[in-house]
């Protein structure tokens, strides 16, 4: 299911199977509440198996990433990074490593929206308190620091992963 969106029936495929993928869905979910120490690769197969697909493309594991996105103003490449090297916009010079940062602003837990609002609940219910930091990081907002423009980082990281067609978010 990872690898859907490179196939080119891939959704089609998967949409006979709508009993099939719910199951699945489940025995992930109840996994994921055992707190297994591979819990963020098994909550990436749980975001996949919630049909948000192109979340995996980058396999967001939300606690030591890097993104990277067009200003939707100004349509510069911003970085964003999420984890440990800190939690900020960007932009990366090869030479000089991510220069210009700005903090992130963070998303507050109740006002996410899905799908950032189950994915954090249920990071929060299973007591991974660092991937549930990350995921309101990830659905906030960033500031541009070539234009100061604020713009929703899941938004553009769906604008820059998915075909219009398929945009759910
Ligand atoms: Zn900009």
């Amino acid at each position: 299911m990872r690898g859907t969106l490179r196939h080119p029936d891939g959704e089609a495929l998967l949409a006979g199977f709508p009993n099939e993928v719910d199951r699945l869905r489940e025995l992930v979910d109840q996994r994921l509440r055992t707190r297994p120490a591979d819990y963020n690769r098994l909550f990436g197969d749980l975001v996949v198996l919630a049909g948000r697909y192109h979340w995996s493309a980058s396999l967001w594991d939300f606690t030591d990433d890097f993104y990277a996105v067009s200003c939707p103003d100004c349509e510069a490449e911003v970085t964003i990074a999420v984890g440990d090297y800190g939690c900020y916009a960007a932009i990366r010079d090869w030479d000089l490593g991510d220069i210009e940062r700005r903090s992130l602003r963070p998303a507050q837990a109740e006002e996410l929206r899905d799908p950032g609002r189950w994915m954090h609940a249920t990071a929060v219910r299973d007591g991974q308190q660092r991937l549930a930091e990350g995921i309101r990081y990830a659905f906030g907002q960033a500031e541009c620091p070539a234009c100061a423009s604020v713009f929703n980082i899941a938004e553009a990281h769906t604008a820059a992963n998915l075909p219009p067609a398929l945009e759910t978010y």
